[in-house]
């Protein structure tokens, strides 16, 4: 690819010094495609510019004229300076001005020709003005006319010494090398049955649009050219997921899963209950990618409470009664330990042993234990995720469970095929992914999602309140405890003042129980208590002893009881959307009306403030997890980077949500059909190992 000029790096444009150079690095702006991927700010119609004689308060305005004359003007307020500039065309006169911005002195001089955008204000004795707009300096060289006045111009972000200005230049040189047409990594074919012009075209009309082009479709990436270059972002990269999804799909796995009716009989003998319709179509789904020779990559995603553990399980017992083992992993220990007692519960009278797989290393029970496990004695292990990186053998695992793991990226889970291991993977999320995040993230998965609950549930009341009304909330919490109900009560543990915020638990704990309810028990839960003490706290919260669990977050996936029925949580503006919605998952699991409170501590930010909003408008995980995302973006919903999310460059998940499942729909066929031109291949190849090192594709 040494000759793609695309790769060319911009040090050897006219213009780049090293300077420039390296403030076009640290930007992120290394090659010719570099800067043209990265879209202007927006842009600006300067085919037309409004007279200045025909200007109007109370709009935005561009102008192009000639500086008269300027300077910083005198103020009488303290600290408080107007830099003017009286700027003229053929048809008048109008006033600029620029509070707090002396250094314009330097930068904009008399007889300069300057393009001004911004507000036009009527602004009493000095009547009107253009306020604090945004300008160009045009220089007089001919050459530079037609680039940044005339047409509709592209608006740059300020990159270290590179002036919006010198961008548009740069961009503009950038594309003159591209004298021959581009390889297409788009096939022509798709390209044409979507109308998006092609590569080079699409280049330069999304950077120098053609006369006539609406600025507003422009301004929120709607044009062809540049949907085709946002497609292109998730394209490739949709491209690399399907190709590892056909790597998978050649893996042949060494177990055989086989079902027939007595096989049926007996799965149907321990069924707990009558599954819902959801819980039907995900084991259909699963089962038939068990039956298959190579590997099953599945996400299950599915609301809190929505029933996912009935349907690990009966996967787990198909792989159980074809001779072989399963792995349940669990994010916690509190988890895992109640997987364990629900799968004992469910397998009581069966010949399958379950066993839990926690503890150090070296103990002697555990290595007792992973002698069984390794003899094929148990049949089902629960442990902590863990279990993937620990050296545990298994005599025949034929699936692996992973639990609320929503982290699990694209790079995590090579983990297993890395180790020879070739088990049917289920992945579980309560944690409802977007769908352009689940495409991005597991894009290489199969994805079941279960929309439904089981029966009986009672819609859960969210109200927020402020930490004043703190007394309005113990009121409640006792009329609960009054008609035999439990409450949690559960503050928010960040894990950089882990010490400070136990501290603030404790002390709550404490509080509670000597003060507001000297009557009641109070417990307090976290993370820090060992194993047994935590697990004795949580028994006598079940059995109904303890009528008041003040928590960290370690309640937040696991624990049902369905006798609570009011969840109090402190600092709610410090829990993000996802993980609030989880929260208040635990309770609403009985046939009582419940009350969720979140309690917050003023002043909230205008997102915390939205946040809770949402909460308490809405009990739908997956409505939810959208509102997140366009919250707070991305990568605060997904965690960082290693969560296997790729960085976009023009394209926004939110924005360009149906470019990303085109793209994904558009990669699975071309791959499926074994179809991907050579360009492609190649650059998926190159873009994957940049991105992720190395992992490699197809
Ligand atoms: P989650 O999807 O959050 O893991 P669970 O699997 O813990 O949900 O299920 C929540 C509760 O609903 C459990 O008490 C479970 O026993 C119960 N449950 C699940 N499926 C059904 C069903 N089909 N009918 C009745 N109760 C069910
Ligand atoms: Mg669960």
């Amino acid at each position: 690819m040494a000759d793609d000029p695309l790769q060319t790096p911009l040090q050897f444009l006219t213009g780049v010094g090293p300077r420039k150079a390296a403030d076009l690095e640290k930007a992120g702006l290394r090659t010719v495609e570099d800067l043209l991927v990265r879209f202007p700010r927006r842009f600006e119609d300067r085919s037309r510019f409004q007279p200045i004689a025909s200007l109007r308060a109370g709009g935005t305005a561009a102008i192009l004229g000639e500086i008269l004359s300027c300077g910083v003007a005198p103020t009488r307020r303290q600290g408080f300076s107007l830099f003017t500039a009286l700027v003229q065309d053929e048809s008048g006169q109008v006033k600029a001005v620029w509070p707090n911005q002396k250094f314009l002195k330097d930068v904009l001089k008399p007889k300069m020709k300057v393009v001004l955008f911004g507000r036009t204000e009527y602004w009493g004795s000095r009547g009107l003005q253009l306020t604090a707009p945004e300008f160009e300096v045009l220089q007089d060289d001919g050459e530079s006319e037609p680039l940044h006045t005339g047409r509709i111009v592209p608006i740059y972000e300020r990159t270290g010494s590179v002036t919006p200005n010198m961008h548009r230049t740069l961009v503009h040189r950038a594309l003159e090398t591209l004298t021959a047409p581009l390889p297409d990594i788009v096939p022509a074919a798709m390209a044409a049955r979507h109308g998006w012009p092609d590569r080079r075209t699409a280049f330069r009309q999304a950077h120098f649009p053609d006369p006539g082009t609406a600025v507003e479709a422009l301004n929120v990436c709607a044009t062809p050219a540049q949907r085709r270059i946002i497609f292109e972002d998730f394209f490739v990269y949709q491209t690399g997921l399907a190709l590892r999804r056909r790597q998978n799909a050649a893996v042949q796995k060494p177990h055989v899963i086989a079902i027939d009716d007595a096989l049926r009989d007996r799965v149907r003998q321990v069924l707990p209950f009558r599954l819902t319709a959801g819980q039907r179509e995900a084991v259909r789904e699963i089962v038939t990618d068990m039956q298959r020779r190579w590997p099953m990559q599945r996400l299950l995603q599915g609301d809190v409470g929505s029933g996912k553990t009935v349907v690990a399980f009966l996967a787990a017992m198909v792989a159980m009664e074809n001779g072989y083992q399963v792995a349940v992993m669990a994010p916690t220990e509190l988890l895992a330990e109640q997987h364990l007692r629900t799968f004992q519960r469910w397998l009581f009278g069966t010949r399958f042993r379950v066993e839990l797989l926690v503890g150090r290393k070296g103990d002697a029970a555990r290595r007792r234990l992973c002698e069984s496990i390794a003899a094929g004695e148990v049949s089902l292990v629960v442990g902590t995720h863990a279990l993937v990186q620990d050296a545990v053998t298994f005599r025949a695992l034929a699936l692996a469970i992973v639990d609320e793991q929503h982290r699990f990226g694209v790079v995590q889970r090579g983990l297993l095929a890395d180790k020879g291991l070739h088990p049917d993977v289920l992945l579980m999320t309560a944690t409802p992914i977007p769908r352009t995040l689940a495409l991005t993230a597991c894009g290489d998965m199969d994805v079941s999602v279960m929309r439904d609950r089981p029966p009986g549930r009672q819609p859960v009341r969210t109200i927020v309140r402020p930490e004043t009304r703190r007394d309005e909330v113990y009121g409640l919490m006792r009329a609960a405890v009054a008609a035999g109900r439990q409450v949690y009560v559960v503050y928010p543990l960040i894990e950089e003042s882990e010490k400070s915020d136990l501290k603030a638990a404790t002390t709550m704990a404490a509080h509670l129980a000597d003060t507001v309810f000297p009557d009641l028990r109070v417990e307090l839960l976290h993370g820090r208590l060992k194993g047994d003490e935590k697990d004795a706290v949580m028994r006598r919260f079940v059995a109904g002893e303890v009528q008041v669990l003040v928590s960290t977050t370690v309640i937040e996936v696991g624990v049902d009881v369905p006798n609570a029925t009011v969840m109090v949580v402190e600092h709610a503006e410090r829990f993000g959307l996802a993980q609030l919605h989880q929260l208040r998952g635990r309770i609403g699991r009985g046939s009582e009306a419940s009350t969720c409170v979140l309690l917050y501590a003023a002043p909230w930010s205008e997102e915390s403030r939205a946040r809770l909003t949402a909460l308490a408008d809405s009990e739908d995980g997956f409505a939810l997890a959208e509102t997140d995302l366009q919250i707070r973006g991305p990568g605060d919903v997904f965690g960082t980077r290693q969560s296997g999310l790729p960085w976009l460059r023009a394209g926004d998940m939110v924005r360009d949500a149906d470019l990303l499942a085109l793209a994904h729909d558009e990669a699975r066929a071309l791959v499926d059909g074994d179809a991907v031109p050579p360009a492609l291949a190649a650059h998926v190849g190159r873009v994957w190992q940049q991105q992720f090192g190395l992992v490699t594709v197809g």
